[in-house]
């Protein structure tokens, strides 16, 4: 399926700078966030065989889960309105009404109808009988896990990880990438490459487990190293300490990051590199998974830090 005309294959761009020169590795960033202005990242890889296999089914409606940033609730609702799809948005926590976050009023505008529950339900979004409960409600409904992250996620992603071994001529020897339910990484393992993961949540621990889960039925994985301590005081917290390094990152490289995923893996990548945890030599690729939409104000209009 012609999904959104994306532009690919993205860009890899190599960066080097005195951390990286000190540590002789050569670090690129995969630049996912430059697939689509509202379908961005890993979203987009995700959703593709969802999409497709929705559309293959017959299913004329998209139904999927998120809180009220999510950048997966975001990406479907535009890929819904492009595609023809209705949506509907199941959204944790109580209906804000006329203090709408910008995520959910871009959902609204297209399109997608927000239905919104306790957080106790919520929390019973991946049971099997509360999805046929919601399958019953909202009829001929196609549901997409949260954060798109299915079977069909994993296929989307390792199709990332066939461009990065066609622009290096080589598999890296690791992958760095954002973990929220870990359907990236569980794709790039899937391809065969080793990962480094970085959890953006406090206690992220368990991702380990969910990610082995999704791999359950592929023959070939990578090696996984999951980090769990740059979250940054949780989820969708940050300090000045991570603001700071997304702004001077920007200044150096010209690469936008943001404060809930990205910000966070490239801080703990980077600290890694600085304490000599790559063997000299070494080929690293950061996945950029987008996610700008969610980006804290003060970050897009910085212009220079010393
Ligand atoms: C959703 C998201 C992630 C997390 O991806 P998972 O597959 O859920 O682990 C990482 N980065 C960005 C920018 C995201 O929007």
């Amino acid at each position: 399926m012609d999904l959104l005309v994306p532009s690919l294959p993205t860009p890899i761009q190599q960066i080097s700078d005195e951390i990286t020169d000190k540590a002789g590795i050569r670090l690129f960033v995969k630049r996912d966030d430059l697939i689509h202005p509202f379908v961005s990242g890993n979203k987009w890889r995700k959703l593709k065989y969802n999409l497709q296999e929705a559309k293959d089914r017959g299913f004329t409606t998209l139904l999927t889960f998120g809180g009220a940033f999510s950048n997966h609730i975001y990406a479907t609702a535009a890929a819904g309105a492009y595609l023809g799809f209705k949506t509907i948005g199941i959204v944790r926590g109580e209906d804000p009404e006329k203090r709408k976050s910008p995520t959910l009023q871009f959902c609204e505008q297209q399109g997608m109808r927000l239905h919104y529950v306790s957080r106790e339900e919520y929390k019973l979004k991946n049971s099997p009988e509360y999805v046929d409960q919601l399958s019953r409600q909202f009829e001929n409904s196609f549901i997409i896990p949260e954060g798109g992250t299915s079977k069909w996620a994993l296929q989307g992603v390792r199709e990332m990880t066939i461009e990065v071994e066609g622009q290096l001529n080589q598999k890296p020897d690791y992958y760095a990438v954002a973990a929220g339910t870990g359907g990236t990484a569980a794709g790039i393992l899937s391809s065969g490459s080793d990962v480094l993961a970085f959890s953006s949540l406090k206690g992220g621990s368990f991702l380990k487990n969910d990610i082995l889960d999704l791999l359950k039925g592929n023959n070939e994985s990578g090696h996984l190293q999951l980090l769990t301590e740059y979250h940054f005081k949780g989820y969708a917290r940050h300090t000045p300490e991570l603001l700071d390094f997304i702004k001077k990152f920007k200044n150096k490289h010209s690469i936008q990051l943001e404060q809930v995923y990205t910000g966070k893996m490239l801080f703990g990548l980077y600290d890694l590199i600085a304490q000599g945890f790559f063997e000299k030599g070494s080929c690293v690729v950061a996945v950029h998974t987008g996610g700008l939409q969610g980006m804290l104000a003060e970050l897009k209009f910085t212009t220079h830090v010393d």
